[in-house]
Parts: C-alpha cells; structure tokens; sequence
C-alpha cells in the first residue's frame, strides 16, 4: 500500500506513478486455479478543483497528458465545470513549462 505524506510541499497536479501488482485467479482447462499477477501501473495526481489526492491507470490516459501542463479533474468533481471557471486562465497555465514553479492556487 503507498501512502502520500508530502502533501503541503507539493504544488504540481502530476505527483508520481507507481507500478501496482494486482493478483488474479483463472482455471486452467484441468480445473486447478492458478495465481497469475499483473502490474498495472498507477498514475497519481492532484485534482485541480478540489485538491484531492487521485489515481488512475495510466493506460487510460493519454500519455501525452501526463504532465503539469495539464488540469488534472478528479472522478468527483465536474471537469466540465471546472474546465469553464478556468477557461480564461487555462490558456496562459497549459503554455507554462512544467519546471514554473508559479503557486497554480494563488491564481
Ligand atoms: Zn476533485
């Protein structure tokens, strides 16, 4: 299990990526059950709109996002709402490059 403590220091939205080992069951044609593990690797970023520590497979994101210079939304709050209030910031952030270290809260 990975615990995040650093959460205060950290302004980026793109925190880390760990690989996750998930263990699953299958029979096999004899019928035995066999354990087979899978890693999934895990992407782990910070909601723009609520702060929220959140994770998702990274093979359901564009790779090309996986980044700061994109808003990240979590699964709870609506991007589609967010992605309006910001609409007039997004533009000057998407074009800042990842090392800024610019507060995005304080805009
Ligand atoms: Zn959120």
């Amino acid at each position: 299990m990975l615990y995040f403590y650093n959460l205060n220091v950290n302004i980026i939205m793109f925190i880390k990526e760990y690989i996750e080992k998930t263990r699953h069951t299958r029979h096999s044609k004899s019928g035995k059950i066999h354990d087979y593990f899978r890693n999934k690797t895990i992407v782990l970023l910070r909601c723009d709109n609520c702060d929220k520590i959140f994770q998702r497979p990274r093979g359901s994101m564009d790779p090309n996002r996986i980044n700061n210079n994109y808003f990240h939304v979590c699964e709870t709050c609506d991007s589609k709402k967010f992605a309006q209030r910001m609409g007039i910031t997004r533009k000057k952030i998407w074009d800042m490059p990842a090392s800024s270290d610019l507060d995005i809260s304080k805009l």
